[in-house]
């Protein structure tokens, strides 16, 4: 039913803030960064572990740039004085891609070095087509700074991928593998979700049989599925990849997972520019929005 969510898409304008951030909430750690490392301790408690994202993206001036990446170091210093177990994510465009792609890369080198000094991780999230050359440039830049502590993410919707994958797998990367959020035209991005999901399987394949540690981002049950099948084929150990979800989604799934004693981890974000965050993902992904109004109107299914 894409054109009832596609119409959800078009109300939300009309949803009043308050609204909206009710229903966002479950997804956002909360305003602060001891919210999120509240929402880490938890999870470990349950034997999960967290990335965690400061809520941003598309900084449109060096000094916002400069701000995000001050709150990075922030982050990485209370990770490591809480002790609690978690990375972290970031955007590229948070951190000024789009302004001048060296001062990113600065800011983003100077995390890293943080990162690395603490004995920590830095995730470089992937964004929508017009970056991705970008963040891969940043990408490898990171790792000749430090091989082990930064990891870039990919999406198995974009057409390109899988030409991608030959080179991070030559270089043993460390990969999220995600679907893909952005909206895409057709010539870049599957649209079949069948195709998908079975080169989200393809890929994965390639991944670990390359011998790259992977963290597979998904909620979608047969993808897992699809993922515990190639698990089992190669007969890989547990310390080869981990399961990532978002925050407040899937609840049963990833307890399941836990349950079955896997790695999992926890995308937890939190800050200020949740209101953009949700309305962006929602103008993005009609399918989201279809999840998200449902539970507004506390109805059982408004498609997929
Ligand atoms: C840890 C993590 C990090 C990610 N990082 C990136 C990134 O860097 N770049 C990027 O482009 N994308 C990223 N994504 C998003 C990803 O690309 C997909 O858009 C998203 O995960 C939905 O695809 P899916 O595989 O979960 O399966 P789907 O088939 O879309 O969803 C499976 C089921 O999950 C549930 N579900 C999925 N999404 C939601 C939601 N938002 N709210 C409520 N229920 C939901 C529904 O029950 C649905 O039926 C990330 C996802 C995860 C889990």
């Amino acid at each position: 039913m894409e054109w009832l969510n596609q119409v959800v898409t078009g109300l939300m304008p009309i949803v009043p803030k308050y609204f909206v951030g009710r229903v966002a909430s479950r997804y956002i750690a909360g305003n602060t960064l001891d919210d999120a490392i509240q929402v880490t301790r938890e999870f470990n408690q349950a034997n999960a572990l967290t990335t965690i994202d400061l809520l941003g993206e598309h900084t449109e001036t060096k000094e916002q740039a400069v701000e995000a990446a001050r709150i990075y170091h922030q982050i990485l210093d209370q990770i490591d004085s809480d002790k609690v177990d978690a990375n972290i994510s970031l955007k590229p465009t948070h951190l000024g891609l789009r302004v001048d792609y060296n001062l990113c890369e600065n800011l983003v080198g100077e995390i890293v070095d943080h990162a690395a000094q603490l004995h920590n991780f830095l995730r470089i999230d992937m964004e929508d087509r017009e970056t991705t050359d970008d963040t891969f440039k940043l990408y490898y830049k990171m790792r000749s700074r430090h091989d082990l502590s930064v990891g870039v993410v990919i999406q198995a919707y974009l057409r390109r991928t899988i030409k991608d994958v030959e080179h991070l797998i030559e270089s043993k990367a460390n990969l999220r593998l995600c679907k893909g959020i952005y909206r895409e035209p057709r010539e870049a991005a599957f649209k079949n979700r069948s195709i998908i999901i079975n080169n989200y399987a393809f890929i994965l394949n390639e991944l670990l049989e390359g011998g790259c540690y992977v963290g597979i981002a998904t909620h979608c049950e047969e993808t897992i599925w699809q993922a515990q099948k190639i698990i089992h084929n190669l007969k890989l150990s547990s310390d080869k990849f981990e399961f990532q979800m978002l925050l407040g989604v899937e609840d049963d799934l990833r307890q399941i997972l836990l349950n079955q004693g896997h790695r999992l981890r926890l995308y937890v974000p939190f800050g200020k520019e949740w209101y953009a965050y949700s309305t962006r993902r929602l103008k993005e992904n009609p399918t989201v929005a279809g999840h998200i109004m449902r539970d507004f109107f506390g109805i059982k299914s408004i498609g997929k």
